[in-house]
């Protein structure tokens, strides 16, 4: 494994870094951009000016970062486990009416920006109790504009929400890969169905009778949690099976592909305490770190190369942390690392799924 970074650095702070930098680093709009492979003489000078400054309480130089994990076919013929990286989709489930329930005991400070009135557009950071994350639950069927969910197979929403395309749910459902649950998405918007009309994947006869015998609607996220978690699970795989294909209406010249919400249900997998979290590479402090009775944030982002206790893994191909990363920001929430097996990655491959990045996730 090679880890390259690439750090935006304020170039106000050229003259600290000494000659660690080359020369042939220009600033453009007042930032440098300093590239290498981590541990390097110039990795550990910002290391060592970075923790200089934080000790004397003074803000950081980085504008921005980012580390990416190479790895050799040898490397990747031997993994078992992968971490699918994706990036977010700036969708919010919620604005298209998606609803949630959250904690009103559970609550978490959290900064938000907010234009006071008057301001003429000035923002400013305002701390505030906001209701926790974690605690947070998904009450209803995922409601999104369809049309916008094109050319990739695999999303995260804003609310760290798995969504993934037609081809994935048939790879998944081909392969018999286990480890999540597919659900229907309730359409918003023009290229889906009209108001008020069912999903085109609920409209299959048989789930709307089934639903009947529970005295609930195949529009309903309670009929889909029944259904996964209850009913048997070779009806659940005979109705995923006959889920209609997303119809094209007459006059449409776009082509729909139908997207759903993928729901890890596996066991989550613990993190070794080697592998580090927080704000940028030389947070010492976990940045985001926080903890309630339902569950855990590891930090606002993952640091250093993901590391799995192996006890903890049961074999499953799709699966998920039980730490989550990143925080409660307005729509944004924290979110569970997604993982696959050997078997559904190099399925993944070969079919050219589109929409994420990997890294060899350890086991240990
Ligand atoms: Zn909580």
């Amino acid at each position: 494994m090679i880890e390259h970074y690439e750090f935006r650095v304020f170039s106000q702070y050229r003259d600290l870094l000494g000659d660690s930098i080359p020369s042939t680093v220009a600033s453009s709009y007042g930032i440098l951009v300093i590239r290498g492979i981590v541990g390097d003489s110039q990795f550990a000078s910002l290391a060592e000016v970075e923790q200089r400054l934080r000790a004397e309480g003074l803000s950081g130089i980085f504008a921005g970062w980012k580390i990416t994990r190479s790895y050799s076919a040898d490397e990747i013929g031997q993994a078992q486990l992968f971490h699918i990286r994706m990036p977010i989709t700036h969708i919010s489930a919620e604005d298209y009416g998606t609803q949630y329930a959250d904690s009103v005991r559970c609550t978490q400070l959290t900064y938000d920006l907010e234009a006071p009135s008057g301001s003429a557009g000035q923002f400013q950071t305002v701390a505030k109790q906001t209701p926790c994350g974690v605690c947070s639950r998904q009450k209803s069927l995922l409601r999104l504009p369809v049309g916008k969910f094109q050319k990739k197979d695999l999303f995260r929403l804003v609310g760290g929400e798995l969504v993934v395309s037609e081809r994935f749910r048939k790879l998944v459902q081909k392969g018999l890969f286990v480890g999540a649950d597919i659900y229907p998405i309730d359409p918003a918007g023009r290229a889906g169905s009209r108001a008020g009309e069912p999903a085109a994947a609920i409209r299959s006869a048989a789930l709307m009778s089934m639903a009947a015998t529970q005295g609930m609607l195949p529009s309903q996220f309670a009929f889909w949690q029944w259904l996964h978690r209850t009913s048997p699970r070779a009806v659940v795989q005979k109705l995923a099976s006959e889920q209609s294909e997303p119809r094209v209406r007459r006059g449409e010249s776009r082509r729909y592909e139908g997207i759903y919400q993928l729901l890890p249900t596996s066991k989550p997998l613990e993190v070794s305490l080697e592998t580090r979290f927080g704000d940028d590479p030389f947070d010492p402090k976990s940045g985001g770190h926080y903890r309630c009775e339902f569950g855990e944030i590891a930090g606002n982002m993952q640091l250093s190369p993901l590391k799995i206790l192996r006890s903890t893994w049961e074999g499953e191909d799709i699966c998920r942390t039980r730490v989550h990363i990143s925080g409660r920001q307005g729509y944004y929430r924290p979110y569970q690392i997604l993982l696959v097996s050997k078997g559904l990655f190099d399925c993944m491959r070969r079919e050219s799924i589109k929409g994420f990045e990997f890294e060899v996730a350890e086991l240990v």
